[in-house]
């Protein structure tokens, strides 16, 4: 399928690595040239390079923390006029609330909300100007099914999802649409590294772990990190205009309610 979004400029964030990385795999498949941006310079080069080589895209690198304003500076200065935005940063730590700090909610905040907001207003005006514009904000299933060690996420996240569900009601008259996409759980180095603490913690084997979280997911199966990717796109396509301001749940049917 063309999604129609050849040439068209995308802004990945926080994509050397999972979910942020799949999805510039299928824009630059789709022929977009895409600007990815990590922390972490050797994964950063590395992955755009593999990029470019598997879909012959323009790939450019950007190494900088989107959580601040230079971070954030660097990334739009790269990419140039944004008509695909996707929205992503690492997730907060899990914990017990008695033991977050006011700092500690102010980090979760400016990653998984504020950034967002950030480089929607840096951009949206551009895409209004333009007439074409898709963002896509990478969130959590803990929006619609909140897990309690991550309270600095459900809450964060589930303000990001407030202020879009308003703003994306006045953007899409300009084919602007802005989008949540809600990953379930999906096989990446963080997924990994939290079933490896599960399997220190209880002195499990990290086979037996893996194996009783994807008995509760009727897939079976952890996702596969390209099916987010190429639900992104779908979503970042010429044909997708008229969705906007939608939660995607996607977590092999884990959710088990009718909505
Ligand atoms: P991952 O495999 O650990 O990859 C995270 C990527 O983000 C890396 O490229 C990392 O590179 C980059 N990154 C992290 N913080 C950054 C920052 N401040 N600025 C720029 N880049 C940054 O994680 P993932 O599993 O893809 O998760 C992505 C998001 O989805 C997270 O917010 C996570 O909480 C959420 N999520 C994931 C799942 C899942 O099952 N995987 C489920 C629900 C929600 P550097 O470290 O080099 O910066």
């Amino acid at each position: 399928m063309d999604l129609g979004i050849a040439g068209r400029s995308a802004l990945v964030c926080a994509a050397s690595k999972g979910l942020g990385r799949a999805c510039a795999v299928s824009l630059a498949r789709a022929g977009a040239k895409v600007t990815i941006v990590a922390r972490t310079e050797g994964p950063l080069n590395e992955a755009a390079a593999d990029i470019a080589a598997r879909t012959g895209a323009s790939v450019t690198p950007v190494a900088a923390d989107i959580t601040t304003d230079a971070g954030r500076a660097a990334a739009l200065a790269a990419a140039g006029d944004v008509d695909i935005l996707v929205n992503n940063a690492g997730g907060p730590p899990p914990g017990n609330f008695r033991d977050w700090t006011r700092d500690d909610w102010i980090k979760a905040v400016d990653a998984n909300m504020l950034t967002a907001i950030e480089l929607i207003k840096a951009t949206v005006d551009g895409m209004i100007a333009r007439r074409f514009g898709r963002v896509v904000n990478i969130t959590s299933s803990a929006v619609k099914a909140p897990i309690a060690i991550l309270g600095l996420s459900n809450g964060a996240r589930a303000g990001l999802t407030g202020f879009i569900a308003g703003i994306a009601r006045e953007t899409v008259i300009h084919n602007v649409t802005i989008n949540n996409l809600l990953p379930g759980r999906f096989e990446t180095d963080r997924l990994m590294n939290t079933l490896k603490a599960e399997a220190d913690k209880t002195g499990q084997p990290l086979d037996a772990v893996a194996a009783r979280h994807k008995a509760a997911i009727p897939a079976g199966r952890f996702g596969d990190p390209a099916e987010f990717g190429e639900a992104c796109a779908f979503l970042c396509a010429a044909q997708a205009g008229y969705i906007t301001g939608q939660n995607f749940l996607i977590d092999g049917g884990a959710f088990p309610g009718t909505l």
